[in-house]
């Protein structure tokens, strides 16, 4: 039977709980959270009455050890974060290797996350696309920018309101202007938009209307167009002779 359950919340509105969601919560032994206040409100307006225990990326590490040893022992556990699937630019990966290194069952249930909404509504092709999470602030910035010039899938990127601007220009710089790009903010809240163009048209874009709130980046993979081809082609031929 399952020893711990990634239990998915919502990214804003607390109707995209789901049903299975709320039974699991209310039937595990602790729900590890991580921020136990943010996490305290949500369970007291879903009824859930378990005991909640911090489960953060200060102390994840750290923690794991112990709570494989408490799983063994016949405990049965839920991870939620913030908001969204755990593990997703979230504490949990470690959690999960270590309990299925140990033998134990673990079971994510599907439920919200930011991503997908922000990728199927770009507009962009999303048979195959790379989920690039945060972008890295200072070291290493520029590396992962460079690393790729060359992805031809669809990329998605989480991103902070005040780092969007550097960011499309960046990428405009890196990917050109005229590569197209999908922003969508506050998804599922009051004020969820998505807002779709070319990274030269969202710039212009976020100039007049500065952006707040949760972001999704979604840019456009270099295309694979037949004039490229053609490009490399006639590369090969004059380089043939
Ligand atoms: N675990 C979460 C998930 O499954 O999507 C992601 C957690 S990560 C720490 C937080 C980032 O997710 C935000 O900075 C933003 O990029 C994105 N995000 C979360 N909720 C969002 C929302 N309602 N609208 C747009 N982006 C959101």
């Amino acid at each position: 039977s399952v020893q711990l359950y990634l239990v998915p919340t919502p990214i804003g509105n607390l109707k995209d709980i789901t049903l299975r969601a709320i039974e699991v919560l209310k039937s595990v032994d602790v729900i590890l959270a991580e921020d136990t206040r943010t996490s305290g409100k949500l369970l007291k307006h879903l009824e859930i009455n378990r005991p909640l225990q911090s489960y953060h990326i200060f102390n994840e590490h750290k923690a794991v050890e112990k709570l494989v040893e408490r799983l063994k022992k016949g405990e049965v556990m839920a991870l939620i974060s913030d908001a969204g699937t755990p593990g997703i630019s979230d504490p949990g990966f470690l959690l999960v290797r270590a309990a299925k290194d140990a033998g134990l069952e673990v079971n994510c249930l599907p439920g919200p996350t930011a991503f997908v909404p922000a990728l199927v509504n770009s507009g962009l092709p999303n048979d195959r696309f790379t989920f690039e999470g945060f972008l890295p602030h200072k070291k290493g910035r520029q590396t992962r920018i460079q690393s790729l010039l060359e992805e031809s899938r669809t990329m998605v990127f989480y991103e902070s309101p005040h780092r969007l601007m550097k960011t499309l220009e960046q990428f405009a710089e890196a990917f050109g202007p005229e590569r197209m790009a999908s922003v969508s903010r506050e998804l599922t809240k009051v004020f969820e938009e998505n807002v779709r163009g070319t990274l030269a048209e969202l710039i212009d874009y976020y100039i007049e209307h500065p952006i707040k709130g949760e972001i999704v980046l979604v840019v456009e993979g270099k295309s694979e167009g037949r004039s490229e081809k053609r490009e490399a082609r006639d590369e090969k031929r004059e380089s043939r002779g």
